[in-house]
């Protein structure tokens, strides 16, 4: 994190216990790194971001581009670095491109294609990855990242970051992690000269992943409290 937290602000109670977790995950693991909080705003008001942000976080995720852009517009003084961290339909990739700084969840050519059509400037990016083989997950399959980051490194304006990933819930989160681990140094040699993110490990399991390489962790509950359901929008039976 690069701003200062101020850790006498009550809101920022959970952000510090979270800094300081954070840091002792790495500390235990002895990772040089520095880790990346990502605050996962999915559901979250605006004025929640913006306490997040005085609190001293900058950098914020969000699943659902419309809930974003309305964010955006009321935030847009903030100097916020903004993360697209949900199912990308094809029909939003150049929203996706123009308002967000980064994508986590690019897991096809056609995608990638079009981010970096619609984009003005260059666009961070990290493939995701099914880790766990779960029928139905978003996410490529190990065999297939070498063909998809061959496709990336031909796309001017994607900046390819690294590899995100969401075990199964049931899994030994520690061995996928370490997976995932071993195909961020595996793939090294071929991803180009901006490959330095791993983006796993979310409020549950987020000391684990840093033990196991994470450079991005994305939390939401930890920070916000438990979610509401998402309200409905657009017609309903
Ligand atoms: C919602 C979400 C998170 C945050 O989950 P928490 O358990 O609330 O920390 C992280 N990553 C993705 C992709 C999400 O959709």
């Amino acid at each position: 994190m690069g701003r200062e937290l101020d850790c006498r602000m009550d809101y920022a109670k959970r952000i510090c216990a979270l800094a300081a977790a954070i840091e002792r995950a790495r500390g235990a693991a002895e990772r040089t790194q520095p880790v990346r909080l990502l605050a996962v705003s999915k559901t979250r008001t605006a004025a929640e971001v913006q306490a997040a942000y005085r609190a001293g976080l900058e950098d914020f995720g969000e699943n659902y581009v419309q809930e974003a852009l309305a964010k955006m517009t009321a935030l847009g003084d903030l100097n916020v670095a903004w993360h697209f961290i949900g199912a990308i339909q094809s029909n939003k990739t150049r929203d996706i491109a123009r308002h967000f700084d980064w994508v986590h969840t690019v897991d096809r050519s056609r995608i990638a294609s079009r981010l970096d059509a619609a984009a003005q400037r260059p666009l961070n990016l990290c493939i995701q990855v099914n880790i766990d083989a779960e029928p139905n997950k978003a996410g490529v399959a190990p065999a297939d990242l070498p063909s998809l980051i061959a496709h990336v490194a031909t796309l001017p304006r994607l900046r390819l970051r690294g590899l995100m990933a969401i075990p199964r819930p049931d899994a030994n989160g520690r061995a996928s992690f370490r997976r995932m681990r071993q195909l961020f140094n595996a793939l090294a040699p071929h991803a180009g000269p901006h490959w330095d993110t791993l983006s796993m490990g979310m409020s549950a399991d987020f000391e684990t992943a840093i033990e196991e390489g994470a450079t991005i962790v994305r939390i939401g509950t930890a920070i916000f409290g438990p979610r509401l359901p998402r309200p409905k929008t657009g017609c309903t039976p």
